[in-house]
Order: C-alpha cells, then structure tokens, then sequence
C-alpha cells in the first residue's frame, strides 16, 4: 500500500515559495548551497545519533554527498547518505515552516521585490530555493534505521501542494532529482557545478562527489560512475586562520547561520590549555526576523572534537549576545554530553566568559576600525546590547562603551554618539554625564530641561527607546564619571555653576511667598515647588524626585495595570 495522498502547503509556505520564484531570480545558483547545506546537516545529525546507536550506520559508515546532472534528461540530483526523513517528518519540513512568528513577517512582505527579496535573506530560503531553478523537484528519502519498504516519494511543481507516497528505499538518506525549467538546463553541466560547489560550498566538512569526467573515446568509460571528491572537505574551523579566505569564512556563516547574507564580522580562535577548544564566531549583518521571540532558537553549534552534537546550544553566550551565530568544538566534553550536563558543567561557565569576552572585543574592534558597519550593526541589534549591563554586571564598563546613544550635540535622532566620545567633548569642570530619558525624540529634543544646557553648551544624550531607562538604572558610572538624569532632584552642575549658585539663592529668598502660595494652589499634586537655574525660556518645568520612578517605567507599569 503505497498510500499516495495530495496534501496543501502551509500558507506561508505558498507566500515564500511565490516571493521565492518572483524575486531570487539574479541569485538563482544560491539554491544548491542550500541543499548541500541541508544534506551536511542531515550527516552530522546521523553522526550524532550514531555515537548511541552505531547501527544506524547500515554497513554504510562514510557519508558523502553526490551530485550528478543529466543534461538530456534536464535533471539535476543531489544525494546524501545522511539521516534521512521519515514520512511524517517529510509532510512537516517540506511542508511547513515551523518557526514562531512567521505569519507576522509574511504580512511584511510588499510585493515590491526589491524589498521584499531584502526582507526574505532574514527569514531564510532553505529547501523551496530549489524551485526558483526547477518546476518539479522529487524527494526520495528513507530515516536511517527504518526498513528499506519505509521510504517516501515527495513530489511538487511549487505551488499549491505536494504529494507523498511510501516506496522502497534500499539506501539510507535523501536524494532530491530537480526538474529543470528549460531555462536553467546550465545547472546539469558538470563544470557549472564543479564551479558553484566550488564557489559556495567548499568549506562543508564531508565529500561532495561528482561523477568523474571521461574524455577521448567512449570505450575508455567505466562501466559504473566513478565518483571524485570536489571540496576541501575539512572542518574550516579547524585550519588556521591565515589559511582561511574571507569568502571561505563568508560562505560558512551562511550555512551555519542559516542566514542568505554576508556577516558584518567574525573571530576565530582555537584556545589551549585547561580548556581545549576552537569557536568561530559571527556578527550577522541584520537581525532576524523572531529576534525579540522568546522561543526563537539562539545559540552556537557545539562540536566536540569534530563531531557534530547539537544547535542552538545556549549555554555558551549570555542572552544578550542571542544573536551571535558559529559554532564552538570542545576537545573536552563527552560525545554523550546534553544540554543538562552543559547547564551544570561548570567549565562550560568559565568558556561562556571567555566567549562573551572574544564577542565584546570582536564589538569593540569593529566599532574602532569599521565605524560604518558599527552603525549597522548598532542599527540592527543595538536594543538588545542595551540589555547587557542588566544581565552581565562584570562587563557593564566594556558594554557601556558598546552603546551608541542620540545627544544634543546632533541634530537628529540618530543613536551615533559614544560614551567616549561624550567624555572627550565635555566641557571644563565638567564632571558628570547628563542625560535625558523620554518617549520621542521629537519631544525630549524641546525638552525645557535642556535649556541650561543649552545656554551653558553642555551636551546631553537622549535616551527615548523602551529599554533606556532599565538600561540606565543598571549603569551607574563610565569611566568613574556618574551618569545624572536631567530631570531628577536638584540638579546639580558642580563647578559649572559655581557664579550662578549665590544668584540662585537670592531669588529663591525673595520669592518665598510666591513659592509658597504657588505650592498652596497645587497642594497634593506636587511634592514640593522651588526656584531653579534650569530654565532659561520657559517659566516652569516638572521635575521628578531623585529617587522616584522614571516616567517611561511609570508608564509601563501603568500599561500593566499596576
Ligand atoms: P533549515 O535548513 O534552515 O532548517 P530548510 O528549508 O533548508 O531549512 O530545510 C527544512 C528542513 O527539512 C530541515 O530542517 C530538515 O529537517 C529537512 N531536510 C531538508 N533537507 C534534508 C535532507 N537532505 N536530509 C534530511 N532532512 C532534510
Ligand atoms: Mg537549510
């Protein structure tokens, strides 16, 4: 009983598939990257399962992946040997996307394909790549450990559904054949592809075979196709780094990030010692789309000794740094370690510092020699790097001179300014670092409160996103100078107001009674009325008590009902 059945694509299958057809077509090779990526993946999970299971192995212990084109039959095939799918496993990855808030990013979309094109390298293209080059793809797969009667046939032409039936499999693993639209017949020569593996997939750890080309006569051609390995096939990160080229680094992000774009930076660093272990580490080049989801999968691939154990292991970077992506290989751990043992171990702690370390002075290189791409990167993840000083007290300092902040001294809203760069424009006889908290920008730049400033050139930074004043009540000083919140208590300017101070406090004594009457008026509503040098224009300004609560907490716990 073949049990053949027709089944609908998800919707947002349907949307990516279409956007995916509409708007790859200038970058179209990317698709067999994307496949030798999920084969690579499917053998390193086969690995993995096989260091408790060895028979899952079938006589069958080298994993490879083959490809091979036929250019008569328009078809190109790629095939692993690796962990393979089970029938329901096919029904739910090729045809479904199971991340959370894939819905929401679907609504985003345009139609615009420029944008849109922009907008899906953060989401991902994965297997439904193959049809921006093929108008019917076949999946042949059988799960490493299932009889050979338990293989499924998944066939498509890329909209609206797929079917699925269940037919014998003798060999382990997944083999795709891609029908190709008469347009990209290219992609079944050998040399175009001997090129493209070449060119994006070089750095994929196992063999990738092609058939080995004969030339002169005919006769000379071996009966059986004689397979010959095309890419280094080494771990990349384990050569050493001089021999390592940028596109080389650049291609293996993407596929261990899963990611379509190149990474802003990385660093990669083998450690020796009483720890043994290598990390690479990236900073992509944009967030993801889920980089705010809870449940969003984060974390580094963790190898031990070159056998692949598991993604998205979190315990190696502090939540802040959720975005990082590479991969860390212990020599030191158990092939049989699990997430349980890593939460206990207490080396893993002490590599979790030493990684978080390598990504703060990776952060801070970029901000130094590459500006540009800092203001990227601070584009695209800066909200979360505000969460660091809250999470991670012993690099608040480090972290701090992370953070990029809008300021007086610019004329738009812009998060450029430096904590460093505050400290080296501060005026004579300054000795604090003055700041305003709000909810736009728009409107803490009119703020009466900076009028003082103003008049006395002091620059003030402007914090106006949700996370600011939580970050502020985590950092207390920089660089041994106190951060003041403008708008708290008596503001105190120290030595820059030193004339203004005796002036200040005969008005205050001559305006006694009108202090006083004006407190009378407004009674419970303030807690005190006072004469202050913080206004230059404006008549009045309100002021909160040093120790109250800020008004964007105030608003927050008043959205919460509290
Ligand atoms: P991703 O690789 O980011 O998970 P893909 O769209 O590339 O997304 O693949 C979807 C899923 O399909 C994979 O996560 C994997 O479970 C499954 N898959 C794809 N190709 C293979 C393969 N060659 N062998 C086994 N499973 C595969
Ligand atoms: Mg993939």
């Amino acid at each position: 009983d073949a049990h053949k059945e027709t089944l609908g694509f998800q919707t947002e299958v349907k949307q990516l598939l279409h956007l995916m057809i509409h708007s790859m077509y200038s970058n179209k090779e990317i698709f067999l990257r994307e496949l030798i990526s999920n084969a690579s993946d499917a053998s390193d999970k086969l690995r993995f399962e096989a260091i408790a299971k060895p028979e899952l192995l079938e006589n069958e212990p080298n994993l490879r992946i083959r490809i091979s084109g036929d250019e008569a039959a328009k078809t190109l095939t790629i095939e692993d040997n690796g962990i393979g799918m089970s029938r329901a496993e096919v029904i739910e990855n090729l045809g479904t996307i199971a991340k959370s808030g894939t819905a929401a990013f679907m609504q985003q979309l345009t139609g615009d394909q420029k944008k849109d094109s922009h907008l899906i390298g953060q989401f991902g293209v994965g297997f439904y790549s193959a049809f921006i080059v093929a108008d019917k793809v076949e999946v042949f797969t059988r799960r490493a450990g299932l009889k050979a009667e338990e293989g499924v046939r998944w066939e498509s032409s890329g909209e609206g559904e797929f079917t699925i039936e269940t037919v014998d499999k003798p060999e382990r693993g997944t083999r795709i054949v891609l029908h190709l639209k008469a347009a990209e017949s290219e992609f079944a020569d050998g040399w175009r592809l001997r090129s493209i593996i070449k060119k994006y997939s070089d750095h994929i750890s196992l063999p990738i075979e092609l058939p080995k080309q004969h030339f002169g006569e005919e006769a000379d051609k071996p009966a059986e196709t004689e397979w010959e390995s095309v890419n280094r096939a080494s771990a990349l990160w384990t050569r050493p780094r001089t021999e390592v080229k940028d596109e080389e680094y650049q291609e293996f992000y993407k596929h261990v990030a899963h990611d379509f774009e190149n990474p802003l930076s990385w660093s990669h660093n083998k450690v020796e010692g009483k720890l043994e272990y290598t990390s690479l580490l990236y900073v992509p080049g944009r967030a993801p789309f889920d980089l705010y989801q809870r449940e969003a999968p984060r974390g580094l691939k963790l190898y031990v000794q070159r056998v692949f154990i598991m993604d998205d292991a979190e315990q190696f970077l502090p939540l802040y740094l959720r975005f990082i992506k590479g991969v860390v290989d212990s020599n030191d751990l158990s092939l049989n370690v699990s997430r349980e043992i890593l939460q206990k171990d207490p080396a893993i702690d002490s590599m979790k510092s030493a990684l978080t370390k390598r990504v703060l002075d990776m952060l801070e290189k970029l901000a130094k020699n590459e500006p540009e791409k800092y203001a990227e990167f601070w584009k695209a993840f800066g909200s979360v790097m505000k969460e660091g000083p809250a999470e991670d007290f012993a690099n608040r300092e480090k972290i701090a001179g992370l953070l990029r902040f809008a300021s007086t001294a610019n004329n738009d809203d812009s998060e450029s300014v430096s904590l460093d760069t505050y400290l080296e424009r501060m005026s004579e006889g300054q000795d604090k670092i003055y700041y305003l908290t709000g909810e736009r920008y728009s409107q803490v730049k009119n703020s009466p409160h900076l009028e003082i400033f103003r008049k006395k050139n002091i620059e003030v930074l402007l914090l106006t996103d949700r996370i600011d004043e939580w970050l502020m009540s985590h950092l207390s000083e920089y660089q041994g100078k106190q951060f003041v919140d403008i708008a708290r208590g008596d503001l105190d300017l120290g030595k820059l107001e030193e004339e203004d101070k005796q002036a200040q406090e005969e008005v205050a004594k001559a305006k006694e009674d009108l202090l006083k009457r004006i407190k009378g008026v407004l009674g419970e509503e303030v807690d005190a009325v006072k004469v202050s040098h913080r206004l230059t224009d404006s008549p009045a300004v309100l002021v909160i008590n040093e120790d109250g609560m800020g008004l964007q907490m105030r608003k927050i716990l008043e959205a919460t009902g509290q």
